[in-house]
């Protein structure tokens, strides 16, 4: 496997030192990983800076056919790329073979965009046209959950409006990153696009930089308030798409055979680590009992095991840290409420948590309160969807967030009243390239895709003219 490289100013480099990369399924070193330094930020950022004038300048034509190849090169490198992210990330190989393939689709949606003049105003008293320009060098700051696809909501963004990039994926999943960068190399001009790996050390200086003109940064709320104190004294733009704690809410007259698997799915995807992952379910009180039974039912029939083998729907956590955390949740959830499925880590190597699913159990434990990101699911007894919302919009979060009935009258009137980003009915956590994602209250700040996500990256220009 490897070796891997920087990409600072189209050229492949290793890092000023090394840091080894796990596998969650077995906590064996997966692979050496170059290290980046100050030095080498700041000598890609220099790279970046230096190739704004001449990127900004192309014709939209020149960054589509660039942002299509490297779709190209994505996409052919699939059953490579998609090894490499099972073995990093540990989600199962069909799983990452998805977010391969959903990544390359992600640039390819870029390329179809435009980003056209538009005449404000055209009287006898002035004429005034607004355009979108590029704001400069960018940054890109991706976690660790999906390191290719949350990479693929910015990097084709800023390239199409005619910035240059400095990508950093997660400490713990940088190596499909860097596949990646060593495949599109000689596709952009040196310098347009250039990604380092860190050991999680170089975010605040990415932040701080000032020839940085905005951080579109994708991960946890308490770093996202570092990235905004950090971006504070330039004015900085930012983007920031951070956690979240969504809730479900199943109303009356929905059956539960019918909406337990989708529940599940929606909660359990990836081992629960996706920011609109289901965290809560809120039942009502009439389907309480069966809504559960079938939880569990599917909770124990999940196979668990390393991503690379037949047959597995279920990976590890993707570190120790979150795998720890996750663990300290069930252990408060045992007193709180009620576990009927998992409940506990697997034996041997590997962070495995079995899917948990917790009953009896209510807001004002942690397990409900807090964002767990991973694979263990509170569900709470509602009397009516009025209480549940309440209950949901309590959240000191607001990324996403459900609700399932048969009544979609009734159902509208509560997803027009959910304070989140984004309510789904009777389906959770589907993402398209041209549907704006992000997060109300303490989930982020601005948008990502479609045409609202690409503008993001991009500075108003007006330019108004006196008529005679
Ligand atoms: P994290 O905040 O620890 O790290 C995210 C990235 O920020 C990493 O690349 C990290 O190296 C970098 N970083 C660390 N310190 C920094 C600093 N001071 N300044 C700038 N960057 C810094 O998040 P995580 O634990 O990797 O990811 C999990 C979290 O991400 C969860 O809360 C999840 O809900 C959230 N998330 C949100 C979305 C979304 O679109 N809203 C998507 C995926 C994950």
């Amino acid at each position: 496997m490897g070796p891997f490289h920087l990409l600072i100013d189209g050229k492949l480099e290793a890092g000023d030192s090394e840091m080894s990369v796990l596998n969650p399924a077995n906590e064996e070193v997966l692979s050496s990983c170059p290290r980046a330094s100050m030095a080498q930020l700041d000598k890609a950022v220099a790279a970046a800076k230096r190739a704004f004038p001449a990127w900004s300048a192309t014709s939209m034509d020149v960054r589509r056919k660039a942002l299509l190849d490297m779709a190209d090169a994505i996409q052919g490198d699939a059953p490579n790329l998609a090894r490499l992210l099972t073995q990093e990330q540990g989600k199962p190989i069909g799983d990452a073979t998805g977010e391969v393939y959903g990544c390359a689709a992600f640039f390819r949606y870029f390329s179809s965009l435009d980003l056209p003049e538009k005449i404000v105003e055209d009287s006898a008293a002035r004429r005034v046209v607004s355009r979108r320009r590029p704001l400069g060098v960018v940054a890109a700051i991706v976690p660790w959950n999906f390191p290719l696809i949350l990479m693929a909501f910015k990097v084709p963004a800023a390239i199409l409006a005619g910035n240059t990039v400095i990508l950093k994926p997660a400490a713990t999943t940088p190596l499909s990153t860097l596949r990646i960068a060593e495949l599109v190399k000689d596709i952009l001009p040196p310098g347009v696009l250039n990604v380092i790996s860190d050991a999680n050390d170089l975010g605040a200086a990415i932040t701080a930089h000032p020839d940085i003109r905005k951080v579109s940064f994708t991960g946890s709320t308490e770093t996202g308030k570092k990235v905004m104190a950090g971006a504070a004294e330039a004015l900085k733009r930012i983007t920031l798409e951070l956690g979240g704690n969504d809730a479900a809410i199943v109303l009356e007259g929905s059956d539960p055979k019918e909406t337990a698997p989708k529940i599940f799915a929606g909660a359990f995807q990836n081992s629960g680590q996706v920011c609109i992952a289901i965290k809560r379910a809120y039942v009502h009180e009439s389907i309480y009992d069966a809504m559960c039974e079938e939880l569990a039912k599917l909770a124990d029939a999940a196979v668990m095991g390393d991503g690379l083998q037949q047959g597995v729907t279920l990976g590890p956590l993707q570190n120790k840290t979150q795998f720890e955390k996750v663990l300290g949740l069930i252990e408060d959830a045992r007193t709180d409420g009620k576990i009927i499925a998992g409940g506990n880590r697997t034996e041997g190597k590997g962070y495995f948590i079995r899917p948990t699913i917790v009953r009896d159990i209510t807001d004002g434990s942690r397990l409900v309160d807090e964002e767990q990101f991973g694979p263990v699911l509170p569900v709470i007894k509602i009397k009516d969807g009025e209480d549940a919302l309440s209950r949901a919009n309590a959240s000191s979060y607001g990324l996403g967030g459900s609700i399932w009935s048969k009544d979609l009258e009734a159902a509208m009137d509560l997803a027009g009243r959910m304070d989140t980003g984004t309510v789904w009915i009777n389906k959770h956590a589907e993402l398209a390239p041209n549907i704006p994602f992000g997060g109300a209250k303490l989930s982020g700040i601005g948008n990502e895709l479609g045409e609202e996500g690409l503008a993001e990256f991009t500075q108003m220009h007006v330019i108004n003219m006196a008529k005679a």
